[in-house]
């Protein structure tokens, strides 16, 4: 069970992440960092599973802390005690969560518990407008993840993150971001060596002005890369 520091190419507002929800993501999408790691050490995932033992971990207090960063708590195969077990743990410690998921469209079914209304910022990823099933494979369509973002955001703080930013069609892509709603778009590119159709430099410095338009843009360290 662990508590772990922020470290790597995390958000800089996150001190901490916390995993509940362990092993193989459904999602499988192929830049997944967590894919990579196992490759690199040549160890197949675990098949998914529940943690039981991290629901003895001490959360403490003044925290920012990512719940559930090395997988998908909200996807659609996920059971819901997990869900609800890692939920009720967080509400007992006085701190701020990030709740990331593609699948935001189920977050919906628990925006009432306290932790997610009171203490928390929903985030989804929306990488481009564009659907590239071979790389995306089981992600909910883009569509789908502005939709319930857009529901969310009416009750709770949201961001966008925008990583790993793939080729896109920049007045699609304004508008799906628009739809969504965020306080927030960060940005940031592939850490992973994973061959990803990238956009040029100036299509991502056309699209952050397009976004500063209406919300907070953050480039993640990591955006660099694309940038020289
Ligand atoms: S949703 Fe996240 S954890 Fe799941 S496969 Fe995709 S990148 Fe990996």
């Amino acid at each position: 069970m662990a508590l772990n520091k922020s470290q790597g190419n995390m958000y800089e507002f996150v001190t901490h992440t916390w995993n509940t929800v362990k092993g193989t993501c459904p999602h499988d999408c192929g830049y997944c960092y967590m894919k990579g790691i196992a490759k690199r050490f040549n160890k197949p995932q675990s098949p998914i599973h529940f943690d039981e033992s991290e629901l003895k971990t001490n959360l403490g207090s003044g925290k920012f802390i990512f719940v559930g960063s090395s997988n998908d708590l909200f996807a659609e195969n996920i059971p819901e005690e997990w869900i609800l077990k890692t939920l009720k743990h967080c509400e007992k410690y006085d701190n701020k969560y990030l709740f990331q998921t593609k699948n935001p469209t189920r977050i919906l079914d628990y925006i009432d518990t306290c932790v997610i209304s009171d203490k928390s910022v929903v985030c989804t990823t929306i990488e481009t407008n564009r659907y590239y099933r071979n790389i995306m494979k089981n992600s909910p369509l883009m569509n789908n993840r502005a939709d319930a973002m857009n529901i969310i955001s009416e009750v709770v703080k949201t961001f966008v993150t925008i990583e790993p930013v793939m080729d896109f069609d920049l007045p699609e892509f304004i508008e799906l971001i628009k739809k969504a709603n965020p306080m927030q778009v960060n940005i940031g590119s592939d850490s992973g060596h994973n061959h990803l159709p990238e956009p040029p430099k100036e299509e991502i410095l056309a699209l952050i002005a397009e976004l500063e338009k209406f919300t907070v843009v953050k480039q993640k360290s990591n955006l660099s890369r694309l940038l020289k």
